[in-house]
């Protein structure tokens, strides 16, 4: 039988700690389960997790490829080729529950969504020669920035966060808000403008990028007028977005995110989801997985196993 014939139990959008997590559990109840994941490894974002993970239960991580690596290790071990990488997902048909991808066509009695978050791009038409000054992540680069003068574009927690790791790394930031009143934690945002290295412009918006070849400063414009910021890089720290533009037309959704009752169910029959795209939902490691394994027990009463 050819891949487009067979019909899987349940075919498994994302191999993140949510989808990793349903397919071990349908995987334990003896289903028919393929995890369909784009990257080249399993694990989704907790690669890009730089700072120790305590919070969850199963064990204390130094960082998050530590806890890829076990991720991994358990995935591979029990779902081995139903575990597919290098998967992208291109077109999701949720009534006929088929899946279009590089790798061919899938179809399954059930699905499982777990795509995920992605940063959120800045909007701003940067020039080409200055593309590789626009960051949206420090910390793999922190070493090579210390010292350097340093924008930084948000009102969040992480780009307050990343405001103060810099400071502290001896580059001059500046911080530029949109909004008059930032959104991230009142402790840390108390400390930003305690900062000696932080300068920080609320009700800002980039109007130029400067410099040449590379870039050397960025003209805000606010309600008093123009204000020229000195920086070798800007770090975009704009919030996440749900990955959910496939099949989000498809569903109910809230804000982006993919309305799901107790049981993972979603508001089309046999579609499940979890993680980080879900809401009601918590973007945490925990909850990913914890909705994963809550969605393998909805699939298999829905497949006619007892719970
Ligand atoms: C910097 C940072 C720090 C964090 N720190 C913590 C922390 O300390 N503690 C904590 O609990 N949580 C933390 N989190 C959040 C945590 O990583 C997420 O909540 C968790 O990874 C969500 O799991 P998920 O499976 O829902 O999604 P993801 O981990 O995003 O996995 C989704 C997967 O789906 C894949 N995918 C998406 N679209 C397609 C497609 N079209 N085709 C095929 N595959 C696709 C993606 O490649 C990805 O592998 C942090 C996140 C970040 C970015």
């Amino acid at each position: 039988m050819s891949q487009s014939e067979h019909i899987y139990d349940c075919v498994i959008v994302g191999g993140g700690p949510a989808g990793v997590s349903c397919a071990l559990e349908c995987h334990e109840s003896a289903l028919d389960v393929v995890v369909l994941e784009r990257e080249e490894r399993v694990g989704g974002q907790l690669p890009l997790i730089p700072s120790p993970i305590f919070n969850y239960v199963a064990g204390y991580f130094e960082n998050g490829e530590m806890a890829r690596n076990e991720l991994e290790k358990v995935a591979k071990l029990f779902l081995g080729e139903r575990l597919l990488t290098n998967c992208n997902v291109q077109s999701v048909d949720l009534t006929k529950k088929q899946i279009l991808t590089n790798r061919g066509n899938f179809r399954g009695r059930t699905i499982f969504l777990a795509t995920g978050y992605r940063l959120k791009q800045w909007d701003f038409p940067v020039p080409e020669r200055f593309a590789g000054d626009v960051l949206y992540r420090s910390g793999i680069v922190r070493d090579q920035l210390r010292g350097k003068p340093i924008a930084i574009i948000g009102g969040g927690d992480s780009a307050v966060f990343t405001a103060l790791d810099l400071a502290g790394h001896d580059c001059p930031v500046t911080v530029l808000a949109r909004s008059e009143k930032f959104k991230a934690r009142p402790d840390i945002v108390d400390s930003m403008y305690r900062h000696e290295n932080i300068t920080v412009h609320t009700g800002t918006i980039v109007k130029h990028m400067d410099g040449g070849p590379k870039l050397e400063r960025i003209v805000t414009e606010n309600s008093k007028g123009d204000i020229e910021v000195t920086c070798e890089k800007v770090i975009a720290k704009l919030g996440y977005v749900p990955n959910t533009e496939l099949f989000a037309d498809q569903l109910v959704t809230l804000q982006g995110h993919i309305k799901v009752n107790e049981n993972q169910a979603t508001s089309l029959e046999a579609v499940f989801a979890g993680g980080d795209i879900v809401m009601p939902g918590y973007d945490r490691v925990a909850f990913a997985a914890g909705t994963g394994m809550m969605a393998a027990r909805s699939i298999r009463c829905y497949l006619g196993q007892t719970p």
